[in-house]
């Protein structure tokens, strides 16, 4: 049987092969004994296919020396984090993740991904583990916002909503893993700088279609409410937990800056806690289970160092006083790539507020979001323009400068000066 929260009262475990890498860095001991996501980012990662991105140890190598990890507690409990991230026609409006499996190819994914982790995962020398699965991040979002009528489609998304494959993935790997009495399943839910949108016009809303675009998973491929034990935002992005020094319903000089001001842009929301609840409470309406718990990414959202603001700005203009205020330093909420100036966020954390289960470093520090210019490769990575600083952006970043660092090597690779800079900016400080 399943606990309420898996996170109270357990370790977390640390992958050894990140755990290196920061420590191999200077000040890097610091970090290195945080716990990170394991991404399974394509089929070879199950068994380990020494590439730079997931290194030489496949899931029953992590799954053994996490059993070691919880044998060596004295409370004797340990959650194991794990990404399932490889759909069909992966990332589909973007370009630097998008993977190996073509968008039809789901019957592939069904058995040599979903079936072949799960009979690992399913081992009973695995039972005392605590296994947390976050499911294919920014998968079912992109199949509301980036389809067809809407200005921000992209064919791959079209494709994808229109061939079912993300529904019908995410479902199984739902129903294949939550077959498994110890593992926790948890769903990406995008962010609130994405989802956070509500409204009643359905071509400006993002929130509630979502919601209901998750709950549509429910009954599929065995798909059922007692398999998910919550969701995840901010997973791998940059969207901090909140805004200590405005929020959204502020008026200035007369004017709502919720309305007025080109950063909110009518969104409902400034920070991931604010929209992982309410995400939380929508969720419960459509259909999923009343215990459900979140989970929050705070591997990058901490926005500390110098050019943090330390107070409330005191202009009359709704633009000048958000952009004064506001810890999150980005041109525009839609940026995604190697962010400059973002910090570690909140270090992982058990039950830190009411309903959200934990903060956690799914996305490890360090690991790159994509080249900043086309690097040739054999992991299916390609190039997205989001990730090179002089691209000046397009319809889904409301063509803004990317903010991307230079230099970055392709997704998942190590990326030392960004992880030297995450440090650098770490709210709180290090
Ligand atoms: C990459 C994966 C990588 C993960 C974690 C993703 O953007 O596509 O290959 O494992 O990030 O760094």
């Amino acid at each position: 049987t399943r606990v309420d929260n898996p996170y109270v009262g357990a370790g977390v475990y640390v992958n050894p092969q990140w755990s290196r890498l920061a420590a191999a860095e200077p000040g890097g001991s610091r970090i290195s004994n945080q716990p990170t996501g394991v991404w399974l980012d394509r089929i070879s990662a199950i068994d380990g296919n020494d590439s730079p991105t997931t290194g030489s140890m496949g899931l029953a190598d992590h799954l053994d020396e996490a059993e070691r990890q919880r044998a060596a507690r004295s409370d004797g409990q340990l959650v194991f984090q794990f990404v399932v991230y490889n759909l069909p026609g992966r990332d589909c409006a973007a370009l630097a993740s998008n993977g190996e499996l073509k968008a039809d190819e789901i019957g592939k994914y069904k058995t040599d991904y979903i079936d072949k982790i799960a009979g690992i995962v399913g081992n009973a020398k695995y039972s005392k583990l605590r296994i947390v699965a976050v499911i294919e991040i920014d998968s079912l979002p992109n199949l509301v916002t980036n389809v067809s009528p809407r200005a921000t489609a992209t064919p791959n998304c079209d494709t994808m909503k229109a061939n079912g494959n993300y529904v019908e993935g995410v479902s199984y790997a739902v129903g294949k893993l939550g077959g498994i009495g110890n593992v926790y399943n948890y769903i990406d839910s995008g962010h609130h700088g994405w989802i956070g949108w509500g409204d009643t016009v359905p071509e400006y809303d993002n929130f509630y279609a979502s919601a209901k675009q998750f709950a549509a998973i429910l009954g599929k491929n065995s798909a059922t409410k007692d398999k998910i034990h919550g969701f995840i935002t901010n997973t791998a992005n940059y969207s901090a937990l909140e805004e200590p020094y405005w929020t959204v319903d502020d008026n200035v000089g007369g004017t709502p800056v919720k309305e007025r001001a080109k950063w909110v842009d009518w969104n409902d929301f400034n920070g991931e806690l604010g929209f992982a609840t309410a995400m939380r409470a929508e969720l419960v309406k459509q259909g999923f289970d009343s215990g459900i718990g979140m989970l929050i990414d705070t591997s990058r959202n901490g926005w500390g160092g110098a050019n943090r603001p330390t107070a409330k700005s005191t202009s009359t203009n709704p633009d000048t006083y958000v952009n004064e205020s506001r810890i999150d330093r980005r041109h525009q909420k839609g940026n995604w790539c190697n962010q400059a100036g973002a910090g570690l966020g909140e270090r992982p954390k058990a039950a830190p507020k009411p309903n959200i289960d934990a903060y956690v470093w799914i996305k490890p520090p360090g690991e790159s979001d994509g080249s900043s210019r086309e690097i040739p490769n054999d992991e299916g990575k390609g190039f997205d323009r989001m990730c090179d600083p002089t691209y000046e952006g397009n319809v889904r970043n409301g063509n803004n400068l990317s903010g991307a660092l230079a230099d970055a090597p392709v997704s998942g690779h190590w990326f030392s000066a960004q992880f030297q800079e995450l440090m650098r900016n770490a709210y709180p400080a290090l």
